[in-house]
């Protein structure tokens, strides 16, 4: 699919996720330095340990840090490691575990049921949550073991950290662990603007699934269980799922390399940024219903069914059954030149 306009050379019209950008320039370059001479492999390395090492220093946390290829097998592991298959998780009915994963999570722990809760702009309620876990007590019914809440959300929305440890308090209190789904966990974090620690353990977040490719690496996520206990023998469980990375330092060092001078947050920052100059551009347009608040690097628009077609016309690429209407999402690659294109061409589309 062409995602460069005729008219307009060099220009990307690419907006249906934060995975169609490339590499960042910082995890390139660490890519290529990490490829000089032998290394342990499986993760035994030296960037490897570093970067372990540093992520620990950004969570105030010393857990159990563990290189997955992507964010399915990040997040199906990683709720596996939490339940026993008679036991089931609790998530949004908007949830990417949900509807977007293919059933990898009940396949990885071998039949765990998935719950879906009601949600509201992408969010769990605690209401919502405690209904579901107090629904049945019966032996007839999976028994809710774990809530997976993704941040920021499927929606573009954020969770803020009361909203996490009022979660968090429920789930403790009936005896469930806490997962997050951090696909997008860099632009929640630089929106935000809260220290790492604030919306994972300190909120009540057992394990996190930290999401590096949307964020600018070329692959990989890590795993991130801040009790230890948790994670003792995940390290098997990534081996058998074919998770185990051999030459686990071209997964790690382009981690090393986000996390330095808060790379991460400088290019997440940057794609919220983006996203909130289209929000604002959209705001203003007639005939634009902005669906939902712009709280991250997603903009959800509602729009006529010919402005969608005369926009994927032009060129544009955007999704438009995520969320309920069109979605553009933003990346550390998303220019304002191609923003200001986008909301002239929606403006345009609009007009007829
Ligand atoms: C992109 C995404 C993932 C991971 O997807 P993969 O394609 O498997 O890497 C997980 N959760 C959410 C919310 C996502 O947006």
């Amino acid at each position: 699919m062409s995602t460069k306009n005729p008219d307009c050379p060099g220009y990307f019209l690419q907006f249906a996720s934060d995975n169609t950008s490339g590499v960042c320039p910082e995890a390139l370059a660490a890519f290529n330095a990490a490829n000089s001479g032998f290394a342990a492999s499986y993760g035994n390395d030296d960037a490897t340990h570093q970067a372990c090492d540093r992520l620990r220093e950004v969570f105030e946390a010393d857990a159990e840090i563990f290189f997955v290829f992507n964010g399915t097998a990040a997040n199906s592991i990683a709720l596996a490691s939490l339940c026993q298959s008679y036991q089931a998780v609790i998530c949004s009915d908007t949830a990417h575990v949900e509807t977007d994963e293919c059933g990898a999570p009940e396949f990885f722990s071998n039949g765990s049921k998935l719950l879906s809760a009601p949600h509201r702009h992408g969010k769990l309620t605690s209401s919502g949550v405690l209904e579901v876990i107090t629904r049945r007590t019966d032996v007839h019914y999976p028994r809710p073991k774990v809530v997976t809440l993704t941040q920021s959300t499927e929606m573009g929305t954020l969770y803020q950290k009361g909203e996490i440890s009022g979660i968090s308090r429920i789930a403790q209190e009936h005896g469930l662990k806490v997962h997050m789904d951090g696909a997008r966990f860099a632009n929640a974090v630089a929106a935000l603007n809260v220290a790492p620690a604030d919306i994972t353990w300190r909120a009540g977040v057992d394990v996190l699934c930290f999401g590096g490719t949307k964020m600018g690496l070329p692959i990989g996520e890590a795993i991130v269980f801040f009790d230890r206990k948790l994670g003792e023998e995940f390290s098997y469980r990534c081996k058998q799922a074919g998770q185990l990375a051999s030459k686990m330092r071209y997964l790690s060092a382009p981690w090393l390399a986000m996390v330095n001078d808060n790379t991460w947050l400088r290019h997440a920052g940057h794609a919220n940024a983006m996203a909130r100059r289209l929000s604002e551009k959209v705001a203003g347009i007639a005939g634009a219903e902005l669906l939902l608040p712009t709280e991250a690097n997603g903009v959800f628009v509602n729009l006529p069914e010919p402005a969608i077609a005369n926009l994927k016309a032009t060129g544009w690429v955007f999704y438009t059954f995520i969320g309920g209407g069109a979605r553009f999402m933003c990346s550390w690659a998303t220019t304002q030149e191609a923003i200001d294109h986008l909301a002239s061409d929606i403006e345009r589309a609009l007009a007829g």
